[in-house]
This record gives structure tokens, C-alpha cells and sequence, in this order.
């Protein structure tokens, strides 16, 4: 999602190479960031290449300092071979987390590690222009930290509370994020950093980073629910993660749970998020505060985060405010296991710090409304790569990029 010039590594090889034409080094590369270490006999095999072609393609690859030669592999008898490694710590890259009311900011190596984090609570929805310049004082942070990834960037990711149409990632949601004007402005990152700049839905990137580093590995098939201000969902299904025809697949917070309930800000009635969202886990507290007199939670100061603490203090007024949450995240996970037959339903945002106080009451819920399809097996778990998630899988946006186009790496695509 970005207008980069699309480029194979092949086409950087010297004009003299009896490769070309050839997408051979791309593949090469690919396989040795999957296997991390690899020696060339193996690559030939499995590639089926001759040695002499595979000796040619990494050389080159050597020389861009994303593989090294490591240590001595295992031999098969005859010489051992040394094997190549991928170089994990040879870019870094900047994942952006624009919440509704947050900016998290990751800056990860080649293999989705955190090397440094920033965060910032902001109202994102009602200051872009703010929102633009603190982002770039947090990038700034993090590459001060860890200085050696900031001379070789490779690229910044952005997860965005909106949805985004990959045919406009500059397109921002009105009715989402009004005070945007459609525009999310990003230009700015590219100006100030010289690196690309990638954009998704947070929902969709939180789903991408559980399937390459968390929850979601080896399944080709999950749901990713985020439930924070909003709530939001991604889906990889056959092992991608689908967008739809405009990139508005997932908007699982403005499914009808009561068609008569409260005014949604999308201007319908009884939305999920009117029942789930923070704003309304805070309100639901709120009302019910009078019939739990004992309740640790303090009526001036309710917010998201108390309820969740007192949650896991066993509150009462908490549990019961997050048990009827997962009720009404169950009516919503069941329409959705009933039309998409996940394996698993992945849970992250805020609200996975209460763990099973949420999971438990959801399970039972999806269990009683699914028990015609069968669909009953498919696994409810939380995240597990916590509240960075979103941020890594933006920044796993970039990496994924990359992979597929060599030629994004700055040590390839300034040959
Ligand atoms: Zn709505």
C-alpha cells in the first residue's frame, strides 16, 4: 500500500550475470529469512538450482549485509558446508500504533522483536495535526535508542482506527476520524524519514502480527477481535489477511446487537461498540455502581483501565460489567463463526488483560448460539503479544512488503 516503484533484486545484478533475466535472488532471499540459517547446498535442493548459480546469488546477497556467513551446519558426510544466515538486526523498522486516544510506537528488527517502544496518550481523534508531529517525536525516540537500526530504516507502518481501501491508503474514514478530512496526511512521515511509508486498518494488523508472531501461527484460518474505544476485526483466511472490495471487511463493532439500543456515532442504533466499547463498559459501571455499595471502583474516576484492574481484583461491579461485555461480544463472535467457520478467534486490545473474567462468559455464550453448526470446536484465545500488538504487526506490514519486493531494502535498492 504504498506507491513504491516495484523492483526484483535480479534487476540490481550486475548486466554481466548470466542470470537475468531471473526473480532467483528474491527467492533466495525469502528462503534463507524463513530457515534463518541455511547452507548453500541446501538452498540449491531446495530451489532446485545448481550450485554454481546459487554461489553467484549469494554473493550478491552478502554484499547487501542481509546474510552473513555463521558458523559450520550439519554435514552429510562429506565437507561440512558453512551455512548462511539471515541477518535479523540489518534494518529496523517503525511500527505506528495511531489508536483513538494513544500513539504506540515500536521500532522492531528484520524478525518482529522489539528493540525499543514509545507511547503517548493523545486525542488522536480530534488533533491531527498534533497527532502528526508527536508521532514523528516518538519515532524520533525510539531511533535515538537504538541508533544503529535508524541509519538503516527500512520502512515505517501505520496502523490507522478506519478503515483503509488499498486502492487510497491516504484515504481516511470521515465519519471515523472527522477532524482528519479524509486525509491522513502521512506524506509527512515519508518527507521526514525518506523511507516508505505503509498503511492498515489496526484490526487488520493486529490479526497480521498474531499470525507471523503470535496467537495466529499455522493457522490459516482466524478471526483477530479488537476491543478497545472501538472494536474492530481482522480476518486471515487460506493464510492471508482479507480486506474486502474496499477494505471495510471486519467492521464487526457496527454489527447490530439492538437495532433500538443507543445512537451510534456511525448513526445507527445499538451497534456492538455501544455495548462493548470503553465508553460504554465506563457507562454500564457507571449505572450499576449503586447496586454494588462494597465496589472498589471510585464512581468520580471510572475509566477503562480502573475497570479492568478491579476485574482482576475479583470486583464484583468489574466482573459483572466485563461478564456482560463478553455477552454481547459472544452474539457477535457466534454470527461470525456461523458465516466464516474460523479455526480460532483471537482476542486482543485493552480488555485481553482481564483474560478468562472476559474469555469464560464468551465461551459459554458462543457455545449456546453455535451448537447447530458446529462451528462450536473453533478455539477462543486471547493475544499474545499484548498491548504492542497492533504497533509490531504495522511494522510486520512493512517487513511483509519487503520479503515479497527485495528490492525495498535499502541495501538492495540503492544498488
Ligand atoms: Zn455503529
Amino acid at each position: 500500500m504504498t506507491d513504491h516503484p516495484r523492483r526484483r533484486v535480479s534487476d540490481l545484478l550486475p548486466a554481466s550475470t548470466s542470470l537475468r533475466p531471473s526473480v532467483l535472488a528474491d527467492e533466495v532471499l525469502r528462503l534463507i529469512w524463513m530457515e534463518r540459517t541455511i547452507s548453500r547446498a541446501e538452498i540449491a535442493r531446495r530451489l532446485e538450482l545448481s550450485r554454481s548459480t546459487v554461489s553467484e546469488l549469494v554473493t550478491f546477497l552478502l554484499e547487501t549485509g542481509l546474510v552473513a556467513e555463521a558458523g559450520i551446519g550439519a554435514s552429510s558426510g562429506g565437507r561440512r558446508p558453512i551455512t548462511l544466515e539471515f541477518q535479523d538486526a540489518a534494518c529496523g523498522i517503525i511500527g505506528l500504533d495511531m489508536g483513538a486516544t494513544h500513539i504506540t510506537v515500536v521500532l522492531t528488527d528484520l524478525r518482529g522483536r522489539v528493540l525499543t517502544s514509545a507511547y503517548s496518550e493523545w486525542p488522536v481523534r480530534t488533533d491531527p495535526d498534533g497527532t502528526r508531529a508527536r508521532a514523528i517525536a516518538l519515532i524520533d525516540e525510539c531511533l535515538v535508542r537504538a541508533p544503529g537500526a535508524a541509519t538503516q530504516l527500512l520502512g515505517i507502518g501505520v496502523a490507522v482506527p478506519s478503515p483503509v481501501d488499498p486502492r487510497h491508503p491516504e484515504r481516511l474514514s470521515t465519519l471515523v476520524l472527522p477532524a482528519w478530512n479524509g486525509r491522513n496526511g502521512f506524506d509527512r512521515l515519508r518527507a521526514r524519514f525518506d523511507v516508505p511509508v505503509f498503511i492498515d486498518n489496526d484490526a487488520n494488523l493486529g490479526a497480521l502480527a498474531e499470525q507471523w508472531w503470535g496467537a495466529g501461527r499455522g493457522i490459516a484460518d482466524f478471526a483477530y477481535i479488537k476491543v478497545a474505544t472501538g472494536v474492530g476485526s481482522g480476518h486471515v483466511i487460506e493464510g492471508r489477511v482479507r480486506r474486502g472490495a474496499t477494505g471495510v471487511a471486519g467492521e464487526i463493532g457496527h454489527v447490530a446487537i439492538d437495532p433500538r439500543g443507543a445512537l451510534c456515532s456511525c448513526g445507527n442504533r445499538g451497534c456492538l461498540v455501544t455495548f462493548v466499547g470503553a465508553a460504554a463498559l465506563v457507562e454500564r459501571a457507571r449505572t450499576l455502581r449503586p447496586e454494588f455499595p462494597d465496589s472498589m471502583l471510585d464512581p468520580r474516576h471510572l475509566t477503562i483501565e480502573a475497570i479492568e484492574a478491579a476485574a482482576l481484583a475479583d470486583d464484583p461491579l468489574a466482573v459483572q460489567v466485563v461478564a456482560d461485555a463478553a455477552g454481547y461480544l459472544g452474539i457477535a463472535i457466534a454470527g461470525l463463526l456461523n458465516i466464516m467457520n474460523p479455526a480460532a478467534v483471537i482476542i486482543g486490545g485493552g480488555l485481553t488483560r482481564v483474560g478468562d473474567r472476559l474469555l469464560g462468559p464468551l465461551r459459554e455464550v458462543v457455545l449456546r448460539r453455535t451448537f447447530v453448526s458446529a462451528v462450536a470446536a473453533s478455539e477462543i484465545k486471547h493475544s499474545e503479544l499484548g498491548p504492542l500488538g497492533v504497533a509490531v504487526g504495522a511494522a510486520t506490514l512493512v517487513l511483509e512488503a519487503a520479503l515479497a519486493d527485495p528490492a525495498l531494502f535499502p541495501t538492495i535498492g540503492a544498488r
